[in-house]
């Protein structure tokens, strides 16, 4: 059996058609054949069957070759189209065979037909071959082409052969621009440069490679790619091409940078947090270290900035903070850090100074930017700064040290009045230390039963008895001496540790002093007076415990006196004001005590339900000495006789003065003339008539 040939005769005449048919068996084929006489015949036999190969007549009576061959070419199929005639004129054959027929072959001898149809056959399938494959690269470089990522096509030594139009777009640069060029030729940086030749490094001896690179648009925008290279080897599996193919990663990246910056600056200012502000603190210290320099630290905290913001609201405070965070950045120079580190406090790193006198004229520049009003909706406002200076190595070690000890330096400044700076010293240590033990004992001098109480006795100053005793707290110290409550409770104030120290003071107090009370004997019954903290009074409930007190050591209400200090009515607090009230409805006297030594007015003792003032031992002890003092005391007397108050002159500590206070127009009188504060069973002794 022959090797099949679908044969196309285009052939007026059936027995020339024939006898190709048996030229063709007898080289070795078996013909399938079709004949066709018109255009029309030959438009539907190539439409309907797949054909290997067309022999045509040169002349036919309805049809012609040249006709024939623009016929195969309309239809776009690529056969071998072979002319076979009689006696025609070379010429005319020629002009088709340019016309792009095949061959020619004369119907007088077939003796080159078979290899003339083998020859094209050949052809047609290495132009079937060549035909796939240029639709093959085709496809692929309109691939390429229509990309929506960029790809870059790079000879051996990285310069760029071939940019596809997305590549334009992302840079900037036409293909033009781009072709001859290096590879990353629109990279930002060195670092990028760096990953650039470790990218070729890799491409060039064959392996892929992929990272992330930083680009510069023409405009100067940035972009982030990511890339893919790969080397496009030749058939000995060199590479001679690199295929780099890039994605636009700019979105994703800025949403990690976002998160960095969430993670490390502070939302508000823009400034460096302190967790930044901690990492570049240690990278300073360990550079000072290294290079055996000096590094410092600033601490500022913005004076009284809490006012701000309770009076004028959180989004003008918020304001205050941008405007004071750009005054500091005006204070430091590049390479320095400022930190906000929350609230109103910020942080400057000063990683290489050349000495302490350079600190200070950084600290000074910011207490003078301070010096400065803010507007603030449309007001002037004077808000200064603190600042507390460390340095590196002479005040501590390490960042933490450094940290703690700004701070610390920080509080002194504010110690000494606010609106300067002070430089970290051992004793600001030492007297933190020793706070910090005060505290730490100060926390268990309840619970350990190391407080005691003493009384004072006041007196009538009228009737020379004593109408009452106040009761005032001391702490014994494990070498047995006692200390005054002015060596303690600011600290437990501060620490608000003196709710607890109140309340111990309230019961015990009562229960001690109850016994005493009762025994008087007088048809006025005597009172006790108790010191009472602000804290205290801010507490809701504290009527409670008072009548609870009460309840259990037998007293009424009208034996017990708070006293409050001045600074209870100036902070002016709801809880406290409720309280109060509460008090006084239950019979409670209030007292107003230390009066003269605060805000002293008027108005706020209008504003509670006071029984008794007591005036401040300050005026008494200048009373003789000073007339000015005199006349003080008058005023002050002449004022609680129209509030309706009781007098008490405190610190009564010369016959004099208690002649003067009672002239005055005091009441009563307390002082160590009269008796010193003491253990309630010595009172006893003295007051109770068995004991006489
Ligand atoms: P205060 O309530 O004004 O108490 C009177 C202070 O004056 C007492 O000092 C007393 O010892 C002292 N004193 C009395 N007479 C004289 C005198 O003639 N000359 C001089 N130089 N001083 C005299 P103390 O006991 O040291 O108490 C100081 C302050 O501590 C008290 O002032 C009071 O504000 C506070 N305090 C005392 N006990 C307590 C307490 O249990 N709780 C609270 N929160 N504060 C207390
Ligand atoms: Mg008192
Ligand atoms: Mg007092």
């Amino acid at each position: 059996m022959g090797k099949l040939l679908k044969v196309l005769y285009v052939e007026d005449s059936a027995a020339d058609a024939e006898l190709v048919g048996l030229e063709l068996r007898r080289g070795g084929f078996a013909p399938d054949g079709l004949r066709v006489e018109t255009r029309d015949q030959m438009v539907s036999a190539l439409r309907r069957s797949a054909w290997d190969l067309i022999l045509c007549d040169y002349s036919l009576p309805q049809f012609s070759a040249e006709e024939a061959l623009n016929t195969l070419h309309n239809s776009g199929l690529d056969l071998p189209f072979i002319i076979t005639s009689g006696a025609v004129e070379a010429e005319d054959v020629v002009n088709l065979l340019k016309q792009g027929a095949h061959d020619f072959m004369s119907k007088e001898s077939y003796a080159r037909l078979i290899p003339a149809i083998e020859r094209e056959l050949r052809d047609a399938e290495v132009r079937r071959l060549r035909r796939q494959a240029e639709d093959k690269v085709r496809i692929l470089s309109r691939a390429v082409e229509q990309s929506p990522v960029a790809v870059v096509i790079s000879d051996a030594q990285g310069v760029i052969e071939y940019v596809n139009p997305r590549f334009e777009q992302a840079t900037g640069y036409t293909a033009e621009e781009a072709i001859g060029q290096e590879l990353g030729f629109t990279l930002l940086d060195e670092d990028s440069a760096q990953a650039m030749r470790e990218l070729l490094a890799s491409v060039q001896n064959g392996r892929e490679w992929r990272g992330e690179f930083c680009h510069k648009h023409r405009d100067g925008q940035l972009f982030w790619e990511f890339v893919h290279a790969s080397p496009l080897n030749n058939d000995q599996g060199q590479p001679t091409h690199f295929v780099i193919v890039k994605e636009d990663i700019t979105v994703r990246r800025s949403y990690e940078e976002q998160l960095l910056r969430q993670a490390h600056y502070d939302h508000l200012t823009g400034l460096a947090n302190r967790a930044l502000m901690v990492d570049r603190l240690t990278v300073a210290v360990a550079s000072a270290q290294r290079h055996q320099h000096l590094a410092a630290l600033l601490f500022i905290d913005l004076d009284h900035f809490k006012n701000v913001n309770d009076s004028l609201g959180h989004s003008i405070g918020d304001a205050l903070l941008t405007k004071a965070a750009g005054r500091l950045s005006a204070c430091i120079r590049g390479g320095d850090t400022l930190a906000r580190m929350g609230g109103d406090e910020f942080v400057i790193v000063l990683p290489e100074v050349g000495s302490a006198l350079e600190v200070q004229q950084i600290a000074e520049k910011i207490i003078d930017a301070f010096a400065r009003s803010f507007t603030l909706i449309g007001r002037e406002y004077f808000v200064t700064a603190s600042v507390g200076i460390a340095l590196y190595p002479q005040d501590g070690e390490n960042p933490h040290l450094i940290l703690r000890n700004a701070d610390l330096a920080m509080y002194k400044a504010k110690d000494l009045g606010r609106n300067q700076f002070h430089f970290f010293t051992e004793d600001i240590n030492t007297q933190l230390m020793q706070r910090l033990e005060l505290e730490t004992r100060l926390r268990h001098a309840v619970k350990r039963r190391e407080l005691e109480l003493h009384y004072q006795p006041i007196f009538n100053l009228q009737t020379q008895k004593i109408v009452g005793i106040e009761a005032l707290v001391r702490w014994r110290q494990p070498d047995g001496s006692l200390w005054a409550p002015n060596r303690f409770i600011p600290q437990a104030e501060d620490m608000s540790i003196v709710a607890e120290i109140d309340n111990w003071v309230l019961s015990q107090a009562c229960t001690e002093a109850a016994p005493l009370l009762k025994a008087g004997g007088d048809a006025s019954p005597m009172r006790l007076a108790l010191n009472v903290s602000a804290t205290q009074l801010q507490v809701p409930g504290f009527d409670r415990q008072v009548t609870e007190q009460l309840a259990m050591s037998g007293l009424v209400p009208a034996q017990l006196e708070l006293e409050v200090t001045e600074r209870v009515l100036v902070d002016d607090d709801e809880q406290t004001q409720r309280n109060m009230n509460a008090l006084c409805e239950l019979g409670v006297r209030l007292s107003i005590d230390d009066f003269g030594t605060g805000y002293s007015s008027l108005g706020y003792l209008q504003k509670y339900p006071f029984k008794t003032l007591k005036i401040d031992r300050s005026f008494v002890s200048q009373i003789i000495e000073n007339p000015h003092t005199g006349k003080l005391v008058e005023t002050i007397v002449v004022m609680a006789r129209g509030l309706d108050l009781e007098v008490v002159a405190e610190g009564v500590e010369t016959e004099e003065q208690r002649q003067r206070v009672a002239e005055l127009g005091c009441d009563q009188a307390q002082g160590y003339l009269l008796g010193y504060p003491v253990p309630i069973a010595e009172l006893y002794h003295r007051i109770t008539p068995k004991a006489q």
